[in-house]
C-alpha cells in the first residue's frame, strides 16, 4: 500500500465504492448520519443509468426521467449533505486487516466500514472481432453512440429488456434496427415486445447468433456473418454498426481474494448487506444477479448504510468474525 491519506491521519467512519443508484443512496443516508462518507465514483460516474436514456419505471418520475439527470440529481442530493465524492478510481483494497483500506490515486484510507457498491458492466460475445471493431461500429452503448449512425443498418444483439430497449432507441436515428436472438422468444417484459413488435424500423431475426463481424478490410463495421441455430444456415448481411446488448457482468475483480462471491462472480452477502469480511457491505449490482433495477440497487444502498450505522454503533454484526457466524445467524 502507498502512502496514508493525507487529508487525515485518521480512519473514516465510511467508503462508499461506486456510484450507481446503490453507491449515491448509501452515500447520502451515511451522511446524513453524520458518517461524512467518502465515494469513489470509479471511471463510470453515475454507472449503467447514465447509458441509458429514458428511465420510466423509477417511482417518483410520472413522466420518466433522462438516466444522467437522475445519476446528477443524486450526486447533488448524496452531495448536499456532506458526502465526499471524487472522480477516482479504486485500484486496490485491503480487507484482510482492520481498519479496511482502500488504495486510490496512490493514496491510502482507513474505514471502519467500506460499502461496495461497483455495480455490473457490459458483457460481450466473445468474438476477436467484436474487440477489435469496439469504438468502430461495435458498442455496447445505444445511448452514447445511436446519434452516429443516422440512417444506417444496424444490428442489436441479444433478447433481454436491454435488447429491446436499445433497439427501439436507435430506431430514431437508424434506417432498419435487426435484433439478433439466439432463442424463438424473448426474454423482455411483454411491453417491450410489443414496443418493438409495433415499430417498423424493428427487424426481429430470431434463432440466430452473430458468428462473426465483418470488417472488410476497412477497420469499421461493414457486416455480419450469421449463423440459424436450427438449419445451420449461415449468411453475410450488411451492417453499419452492432449493439451488443446481453447483459452484464459484476465489477468484483477489485475484491478477489477479499470477499466471498459465488460463482458468477457477484458478492456473497450474508445478514442484511454484509459481506463475508467483518466491516464490508455491499449493495446494488454487485450483489444482486436478479433484480437488478435502479431502485432496487438505491434500495439495498439505504440498506447497507443502515447496516453500517447499526455496526458502528455496536448494536448489530457484533459477532461478526467469520462469514460461517453470519451463515448460522
Ligand atoms: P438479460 O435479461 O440477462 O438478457 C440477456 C439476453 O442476452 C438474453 O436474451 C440472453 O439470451 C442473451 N445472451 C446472453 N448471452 C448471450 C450470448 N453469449 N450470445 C447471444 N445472446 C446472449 O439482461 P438485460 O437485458 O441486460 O437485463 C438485465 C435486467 O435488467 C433484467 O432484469 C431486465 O428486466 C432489467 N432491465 C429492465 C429495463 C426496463 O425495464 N426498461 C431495461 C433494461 C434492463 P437468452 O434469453 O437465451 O438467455
Amino acid at each position: 500500500m502507498a502512502q496514508r491519506d493525507p487529508g487525515g491521519i485518521f480512519v473514516r467512519d465510511c467508503i462508499v465504492i461506486g456510484s450507481g443508484p446503490a453507491g449515491y443512496t448509501a452515500a447520502l443516508y451515511t451522511a446524513r448520519a453524520q458518517m461524512h462518507p467518502l465515494v469513489f465514483q470509479g471511471d463510470e460516474p453515475g454507472g449503467q443509468l447514465t447509458t441509458t436514456t429514458e428511465v420510466e419505471n423509477y417511482p417518483g418520475f410520472p413522466e420518466g426521467i433522462l438516466g444522467p439527470e437522475l445519476m446528477e440529481a443524486m450526486e447533488r442530493q448524496a452531495s448536499r449533505f456532506g458526502a465526499e465524492i471524487r472522480f477516482a478510481r479504486v485500484d486496490r483494497v485491503d480487507f484482510t486487516s482492520y481498519p479496511l483500506k482502500v488504495e486510490a490515486e496512490g493514496q491510502v484510507h482507513e474505514a471502519r466500514a467500506v460499502i461496495v457498491a461497483t455495480g455490473a458492466s457490459a458483457r460481450l460475445l466473445g468474438l476477436e472481432s467484436e474487440r477489435r471493431l469496439i469504438g468502430r461500429g461495435v458498442s455496447t452503448c445505444a445511448t452514447c453512440d445511436g446519434a452516429f449512425f443516422p440512417e444506417k443498418e444496424l444490428f442489436v444483439v441479444g433478447g433481454g429488456d436491454s435488447a429491446l430497449e436499445e433497439t427501439l432507441f436507435l430506431t430514431r436515428y437508424a434506417r432498419i434496427v435487426h435484433v439478433v436472438h439466439r432463442r424463438d422468444r424473448f426474454r423482455a417484459s411483454k411491453i417491450m415486445q410489443q414496443r418493438a413488435a409495433e415499430n417498423p424500423k424493428v427487424d426481429v431475426l430470431f434463432n440466430r447468433v452473430v458468428e462473426e463481424i465483418l470488417d472488410g478490410g476497412t477497420g469499421r463495421v461493414t457486416g455480419v456473418r450469421l449463423r440459424d441455430v436450427v438449419t445451420g444456415r449461415v449468411e453475410e448481411r450488411a451492417a453499419d454498426g452492432v449493439f451488443i446488448a446481453i447483459g452484464h457482468k459484476p465489477n468484483t475483480e477489485l475484491f478477489r481474494g477479499q470477499v466471498e462471491m459465488d460463482e458468477r462472480g457477484y458478492i456473497r452477502t450474508f445478514r442484511g448487506t454484509a459481506t463475508s469480511r467483518r466491516g464490508v457491505f455491499a449493495a446494488g449490482d454487485v450483489a444482486d444477479p436478479v433484480y437488478r433495477q435502479a431502485v432496487t440497487a438505491a434500495g439495498s444502498g439505504c440498506q447497507a448504510a443502515l447496516d453500517v450505522e447499526r455496526f458502528l454503533e455496536g448494536t448489530a454484526f457484533q459477532d461478526w468474525t467469520t462469514a460461517e457466524v453470519l451463515r448460522q445467524a
